[in-house]
């Protein structure tokens, strides 16, 4: 095992019922900003509990964020909290609304010119404003981390950035408030969460058999209750469950003191920002060939993943290593989300510019060893074709 520091200062709140709390959560001389994305929040009320809940706070309403939130969009909510003098944020919606908060809590007191802040990742983060969270989305996992994932729309750039600053004060996580997403979101969140799992568990071998064990359980709670989550969409327990996997499965406790790889997002993040892929779709058309052409140095967790996760006792390794990468493939497309490129209508004419702002975003040597190159990930999506 590695050595790490863990520190998640989260609050988690579970359960129906339980927006209530904000009322103890926010401080009562608080001006509150509330993050929204489209009208969902609207339509199923969970605006108005939020409302109800703050009370007579000083509050007022930022709406528009889009899915995979803009640095554009954002720099409006940051100019109303300047304007406002607003000194808490509430985010109530999936991971691009709370990955659009991050970076308002942070651009708003940024000093210098506050695209730096994806620039550089984060790094110069000094402070940011406190915020909360009301997660209607299970997916991302941002409610209970401090990372972010931002799109300049105009420069076709998806990047990631993070502070210890940027945790939430608090999550509200209630999985009636889930019920109403369609089909394709909980795939999608489905496929997100395992994938963070795969970021985290499939490295190398590196004697850390709690953080495996923990991993593998995930995963298989997912291969479990997604099909669930899907056919029953008002079974509370199997929601709850979809919720507090997709939360662990990024909350910083099964990477901590591990290799971690997070190659297949930053290829992933590519496709979205040039293509506007759904981020989980672009994760299930990279994992599998991802996973399949660095084998060699993978192949002591993908033995671990066929025999723990997938069961498959019998062939050689490289047998069952390419069996459990199908498996996982036939899983991501039996909750609905396509593993192909031409699904997409992705040709090979595409994969050139995908490789050309890689560059550019200089992820030029990602994974656990550093060897994930632009000329490999251009392999990877031809054969993703
Ligand atoms: P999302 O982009 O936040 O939301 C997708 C859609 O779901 C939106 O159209 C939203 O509609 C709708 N929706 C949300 N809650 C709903 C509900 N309860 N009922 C009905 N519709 C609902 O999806 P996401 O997958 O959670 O977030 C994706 C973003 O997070 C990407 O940008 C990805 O890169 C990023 N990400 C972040 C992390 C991290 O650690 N920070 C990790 C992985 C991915 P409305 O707009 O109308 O609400
Ligand atoms: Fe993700």
């Amino acid at each position: 095992m590695q050595d790490f520091s863990f520190y998640n200062p989260t609050r988690i709140e579970f359960g129906p019922g339980k927006i209530a709390k904000i009322d103890k959560l926010v401080p009562k001389d608080a001006k509150v900003l509330i993050l929204l994305g489209g009208e969902s929040a609207k339509k199923n009320g969970t605006l108005d509990e939020v409302l109800a809940a703050l009370g007579e706070r000083d509050s007022q309403v930022f709406s528009g964020i889009e899915p995979n939130p803009s640095y554009e969009t954002m720099m409006q909510a940051v100019a109303v909290v300047k304007q406002h003098k607003i000194d808490f944020l509430l985010a109530v919606g999936g991971g691009s609304v709370i990955d659009g908060t991050k970076f308002v809590a942070a651009a708003a007191l940024y000093p210098d010119d506050a695209w730096q802040i994806l620039v550089t990742g984060g790094k110069h983060i000094k402070q940011a404003l406190p915020f909360g969270t009301v997660l209607t989305l299970p997916a991302t996992g941002s409610e209970m981390n401090s990372g972010s994932v931002i799109t300049n729309k105009s420069l076709q750039a998806k990047l990631p950035f993070g502070s210890s600053l940027l945790y939430p004060q608090f999550s509200i996580l209630d999985p009636v408030k889930t019920y109403s997403l369609p089909q394709k979101q909980i795939a999608n969140g489905v496929v997100d969460a395992f994938v963070h799992v795969m970021e985290q568990y499939l490295t190398y071998a590196d004697d850390a058999p709690v953080q495996d064990r923990f991993a593998e359980g995930l995963l298989q709670t997912l291969i479990e209750i997604g099909p669930k989550a899907l056919a029953e969409p008002e079974n509370y327990q199997v929601r709850a469950s979809l919720m507090w996997t997709a939360t662990l499965a990024l909350n910083g406790l099964i990477g901590a003191g591990v290799p971690q790889d997070w190659s297949t997002h930053m290829l992933g993040h590519e496709l979205t920002a040039i293509h506007g892929l759904d981020h989980a779709q672009t994760l299930a058309i990279v994992l599998p060939e991802m996973l399949r052409q660095r084998k060699a140095s993978k192949m002591t967790k993908l033995v671990q993943f066929a025999e723990r996760v997938w069961h498959i006792e019998h062939g050689t390794d490289d047998e069952k290593a390419e069996a459990a990468i199908e498996k996982m493939r036939a899983f991501f497309e039996s909750v609905g989300v396509a593993t192909r490129l031409s699904d997409y209508q992705l040709g090979a004419e595409h994969i050139e510019p995908l490789i050309e702002s890689l560059i550019k975003h200089n992820m030029v040597a990602l994974g656990e060893h550093g060897d994930v190159t632009p000329d490999l990930c251009r392999s990877i999506l031809q054969a993703s074709l």
